[in-house]
């Protein structure tokens, strides 16, 4: 489990910031470490801001929210500038579904950091193809602290890492959890992907008949 280097400014230290990511597929719990991280910070009279894509409106517009209905409120915000005027107070800020912004994530979170703020990102480090998945891989680079939470293969038990998609859709982005998608370890994601295309190619081959 995440320890904290520093919960509070008890110690009447100056203010210095930091980057955390939680990142994992999707049923990995990185929502639930988020708000565990943030709940912490609230107790030791933290100032604390979240912050999510405009896009992800899945339950509530206003609220992070786990897949286990614990929640903690939040503004969604377009631009990851945004949060350099709406977080100018803070002490901690934690970002929700981070894959979604632009590559200028990475900029805000230094410049946030750099400036004392405790900046928690989670995110999804890799799309339902397992490709590294927007602004996430160089966030990871800059970050001080990493945390990669697995979820449990739902066909064989093992730890999972990878987001599968059950639906054929060929966005990239595609929110409605639970009925898309499934955590799946290496092994059974490559089985999938590959029934798939030639499920493609069998689909194929019946409209040329
Ligand atoms: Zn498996």
């Amino acid at each position: 489990m995440f320890i904290e280097p520093r919960v509070g400014n008890g110690r009447e230290l100056p203010r210095r910031g930091w980057i955390e990511v939680v990142v994992g597929s999707m049923f990995s719990g990185k929502t639930e470490e988020l708000i565990r991280r943030l709940n912490r910070a609230k107790i030791a009279r933290q100032r604390v801001e979240i912050f999510k894509p405009a896009l992800d409106t899945r339950y509530h517009v206003e609220d992070v929210v786990s897949h286990n209905a614990t929640s903690i409120r939040s503004t969604p915000i377009t631009f990851p500038q945004e949060m350099l005027l709406l977080a100018s107070n803070c002490d901690v800020v934690g970002i929700d579904e981070a894959q979604f912004f632009d590559a200028s994530l990475v900029e805000v979170c230094n410049q946030l950091a750099n400036h004392g703020v405790r900046v928690i990102v989670a995110g999804l480090d890799m799309d339902y193809l397992g490709q590294p998945f927007g602004p996430m891989p160089a966030l990871l680079a800059v970050a001080e602290y990493v945390t990669k939470v697995h979820a449990v293969c739902v066909r064989c038990g093992d730890i999972a890492t990878y987001s599968f998609r059950k639906a054929a859709s060929a966005e990239q982005v595609l929110l409605g959890e639970t009925d898309s998608y499934e955590a799946r370890c290496r092994h059974c994601f490559l089985e999938g992907q590959q029934e798939k295309s030639a499920a493609e190619t069998d689909a194929v081959a019946t409209t040329k008949h």
